[in-house]
């Protein structure tokens, strides 16, 4: 087993206690607050995911990382911070980025109360993720497969160089032996699926193979048409909608279901919308959570330094760690003439909106902010 026992006086990451849901500082203090940080720690990847959300970023080498000591004083200025998410690429690319930015990071976290969570692959070797694994709070896993030769199918299509059908058949099988492997240590694994023209008929099957490497949340979420997913065909609202019933009709009631960046709000005209957002609310172990992005998150890049309010939109960046303090840039953020177009937010529906990508991709005429929930 993991050390756990710098966990226990933490409360247990559950659908009751989501650190990550902006609408917690909301309902807090009755406005939206940076409370969550996204650390970009590498653009170098050993994959090229036909729908990767930042494709376009990945790169082949990459230069020196802003010094620990500047990033650890940027969050440190952060007076309500609560989460932090480390990114790439693939973070762990490198053995030297575990150990001289990882783990320092979630050494941080962990001592300040902060909860953390890593996006990674988890194809490299166990030892990379076991480092981890005393200081971390979510292991975040992309999981759209039903055997290798999905993950072959999905993985590699950007790749400039060819890969070989037994490589990938090689990373997928160490990938689910480390999945099982870290979840049978006691680490908290949350596998994500996407909803897409590829998994929205077998997001059922994903979602047993999730329950049987002992995962212990599968997040779901629509694919929006960001980077390297802008070329693929887009779902419905109505295939959406059936693949989303599907997978409650098919679900384990034992494993934590974490729906987010849903189009399906509470203020809709159409019933079967509304059917939907009733639906999720009253299925148990089942939460939908608020996008971060756009709400109380701000992602770093360790690289340039440059803060932006997603990972993957096309908005700007807002400033840069040099010479800005990360509550400046959120203010910034927050008088944005973009951020004021999704921002609406109706308590008892606990929504607070859509974020920049689905309004863009669904909602282009729609005023948010003269909208109500009605269920
Ligand atoms: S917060 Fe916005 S998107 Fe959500 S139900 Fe209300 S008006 Fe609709």
């Amino acid at each position: 087993m993991y050390d756990q026992a710098a966990k226990q006086a933490l409360e247990p990451i559950s659908p009751q206690y989501d650190p990550w849901d902006p609408i917690r500082s909301k309902e807090r203090h009755g406005e939206h607050r940076l409370t969550s940080v996204e650390l970009t720690v590498t653009n170098l990847c050993n994959m090229r995911c036909e729908h990767c959300a930042v494709g376009e970023s990945l790169t082949l080498t990459e230069g020196p990382r802003i010094p620990l000591a500047v990033i650890l004083k940027r969050l440190d200025e952060v007076e309500e911070l609560e989460t932090i998410s480390i990114t790439g690429g693939e973070p762990s690319y490198h053995e030297q980025t575990v150990r001289d930015y990882i783990v320092p990071i979630l050494k941080y976290a962990r001592q300040r109360g902060v909860r953390s969570q890593i996006n990674s692959n988890v194809t490299l070797d166990l030892s990379r993720y076991e480092q981890m694994a005393p200081y971390l709070d979510v292991m975040h896993i992309s999981f759209n497969y039903l055997n290798a030769d999905d993950f072959y199918q999905v993985g590699f299509v950007n790749s400039a160089r060819k890969v070989g059908k037994e490589t990938a058949v090689k990373m997928y099988d160490r990938m689910v032996d480390n999945t099982v492997a870290l979840a049978k240590g006691g680490m908290f694994v949350s596998a994500e699926s996407m909803i897409n023209y590829r998994t929205h008929e077998k997001l059922t099957a994903i979602h047993r193979l999730i329950e049987e490497m002992g995962c212990r949340r599968h997040e779901v979420h629509p694919m929006y048409p960001s980077a390297f997913a802008s070329k693929l065909p887009v779902l419905t609202l109505e295939q959406t909608r059936a693949a989303i019933h599907g997978l409650l009709d098919g679900r384990s009631r034992d494993l934590w279901m974490l729906f987010g960046t849903l189009p399906f709000y509470a203020c809709s005209s159409l019933e079967a919308d509304l059917k939907l957002v009733k639906r999720l609310r009253e299925e148990p172990n089942v939460t939908v959570r608020n996008d971060p992005d756009g709400r109380n998150r701000l992602n770093v890049n360790l690289f340039t330094g440059d803060v932006y309010v997603t990972d993957f939109s096309d908005v700007p960046s807002l400033g840069n760690v040099h010479t800005d303090r990360l509550d400046e840039v959120y203010a910034r953020w927050k008088a944005h003439p973009l951020g004021v177009t999704v921002d609406c937010y109706c308590p008892a529906a606990r929504c607070c909106g859509p974020n920049l990508l689905v309004a863009d991709m669904y909602y282009k005429q729609t005023d948010f902010t003269s909208r109500q929930a009605v269920v």
